[in-house]
């Protein structure tokens, strides 16, 4: 069992309540595929510009999370009912921000959860 803590963004905090991040936790699918069973250590909201992140990376590891996943629609949009990479998401600092929260706490930080664009495999 992998405990996985997930940092949202707050650009679509009153849009999106994390039904499909949640939902492919839950169920092992799409970016949690490859773990053998997952359970949810905890969810945060990340701030523009994004200098809590390393502090609420290292308040889920100390929550128990293993790994740390951020939302696909961090680095992909949806402008025509698919997923896609090439237009980017909300966060322009993605991998950057990804960089930070794996140096910050040792933990692995995934890009992605739900809804992964076609031909897109997380990096684990
Ligand atoms: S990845 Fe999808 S389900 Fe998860 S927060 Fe973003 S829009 Fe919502
Ligand atoms: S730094 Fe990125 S993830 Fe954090 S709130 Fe801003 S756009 Fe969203």
């Amino acid at each position: 069992m992998t405990k996985i803590g997930i940092i949202r963004c707050e650009k679509n905090e009153s849009k999106c309540p994390l039904t499909g991040c949640i939902t492919c936790l839950a169920q092992g699918k799409q970016a949690f595929s490859a773990y053998d069973a997952t359970e949810l250590a905890g969810v945060f909201t990340c701030r523009c510009p994004g200098d809590s992140v390393e502090n609420m990376a290292k308040i889920l590891k100390a929550k128990g999370a293993e790994a740390i996943h951020v939302p696909t629609c961090l680095f992909a949009s949806k402008p025509d009912g698919e997923w896609i990479m090439e237009q980017g998401g909300f966060c322009p600092d993605i991998d950057q921000l990804a960089a930070r929260i794996h140096k910050a706490t040792g933990l692995p930080c995934i890009k992605g959860t739900a809804h992964l664009p076609e031909g897109y495999t997380p990096k684990i």
